[in-house]
């Protein structure tokens, strides 16, 4: 018997949804509430590593992803002239029998996730939020933002890296900018994008782009972390034109179709880790709410998953909820998720600083530990 039987899952995202499906699908009544009205909306593009793919296959979903998304199997480095200097063989951390990165835009993964949740049997609610928790011994009692109210064996706060369920279990975390901030957009794939280049020269630390489907990528450019908030619609297509001007090869043709604001995100990287326990009573944290990450590696949607996957798996193996299950659980997760945001933000310390890190040496270590099972 599992060590609960009623979960609310708080957000909709990796985390959330991977946690509701996995324990929906093992018998256990599940709530997933998220504040947006429509999960599916959100966000551009996202590129999914191998060990991401392992534990997308184990939700179930792994043929509606590999049909939505865009496999490849190596990486490439240009100059900002567009010159292809090398291509590389990226790592299978998944395992053989899956690519090493599939890039797919946002909302279809968030649409068949949560599908599957629902399908699985957990109960999903959008537009709604915690407003209060209470716990004692034997489970929490939840107030949701309309007034609403349930109590539940366990509460997995899933809600990102503003946790609002960390900031109700009063868990200081400092969450600080790493230096960084990101433009990306979301466009039409030129039939030479087939894999992600990435070019380290020119006025920004890093351009990149990542192909998400047969006619779509996603294309973004890593400068220093300034006031961009400030800039109206059109001065943010403005400033990306501009910045992307210094990029040829395919970028002429990804700048070619720059022309809707509405497609340009711009945003600060930022980090932090939580030193365990990640758990304050019968309340957990898990995926960004714990450890958060600049996307230099690209882990930050697996290491939610993989957080999903083990928390699931204890929860179903242990028949009550005790310290050694929530220990067990933290042995597993912390340093593994700790180790690929030091080596994140790594990356990208090297960049700021401009010095010649041993960037293939780290990204071979984090390939390894990856590779393994979480
Ligand atoms: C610019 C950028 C690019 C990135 N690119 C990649 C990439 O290419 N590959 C990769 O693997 N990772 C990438 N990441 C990291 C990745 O997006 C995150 O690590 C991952 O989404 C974390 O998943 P999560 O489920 O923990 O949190 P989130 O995806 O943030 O999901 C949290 C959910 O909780 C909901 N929520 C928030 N507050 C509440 C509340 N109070 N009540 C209810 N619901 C709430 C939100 O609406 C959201 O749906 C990137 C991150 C950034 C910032």
């Amino acid at each position: 018997m599992p060590a609960v039987n009623n979960v609310l899952v708080v957000g909709g995202g990796l985390a959330g949804t991977a946690t509701a499906i996995q324990l929906a699908a093992r018998g256990v009544a599940v709530d997933l509430i998220d504040v947006m009205t429509e999960v599916a909306v959100l966000g551009s593009g996202i590129t999914l590593q191998g060990n991401a793919l392992r534990e997308l296959r184990g939700l179930g979903v792994w043929e509606r992803v590999r049909r939505e998304g865009y496999s490849f199997d190596s990486v490439g480095l240009r100059a900002p002239d567009g010159t292809l200097l090398v291509e590389l063989p990226d790592f299978r951390t998944g395992g053989p029998d899956l690519p090493a990165t599939i890039g797919m835009s946002r909302p279809a993964l968030a649409r068949i996730l949560v599908h599957r949740a629902s399908e699985a049997g957990a109960k999903v609610r959008f537009g709604l939020a915690v407003a209060a928790l209470r716990g004692d011994h034997t489970g929490v009692d939840v107030t949701f933002s309309d007034g609403s109210a349930g109590r539940y064996d366990l509460v997995v706060g899933a809600d990102g890296i503003r946790s609002t369920v960390r900031r109700l279990l009063g868990v200081e975390l400092d969450t600080r900018p790493t230096g960084m901030g990101i433009w990306r957009v979301f466009g039409p794939r030129p039939a030479s994008v087939t894999r992600t280049d990435l070019c380290y020269g020119g006025p920004c630390y890093i351009a990149g782009y990542c192909p998400t489907g047969e006619n779509s990528l996603y294309a973004y450019l890593v400068e220093d972390a300034r006031n961009r908030g400030v800039l109206s619609a059109e001065e943010r297509l403005e400033t990306m034109r501009d910045l992307a001007s210094a990029y040829h090869g395919p970028w002429d043709e990804i700048r070619a179709a720059l022309d809707d604001p509405e497609r340009i995100h711009y945003t600060w990287f930022e980090t932090h880790v939580l030193p365990p326990p990640w758990h304050r009573g019968r309340v957990v944290l898990i995926g960004d709410a714990v450890h958060s990450c600049p996307p230099t590696l690209a882990q930050g949607g697996a290491q939610a998953l993989e957080d999903a996957a083990v928390l699931t798996e204890l929860l179903t193996r242990h028949s009550t909820l005790d310290e050694q299950l929530w220990t067990a659980f933290t042995d597993r997760r912390h340093a593994r998720a700790k180790a690929v945001v030091d080596a994140s933000n790594q990356l990208g310390q090297w960049l700021l600083d401009r010095e010649q890190g041993d960037v293939p040496g780290l990204m071979h270590r984090i390939a390894e530990l990856v590779s393994q099972p979480a």
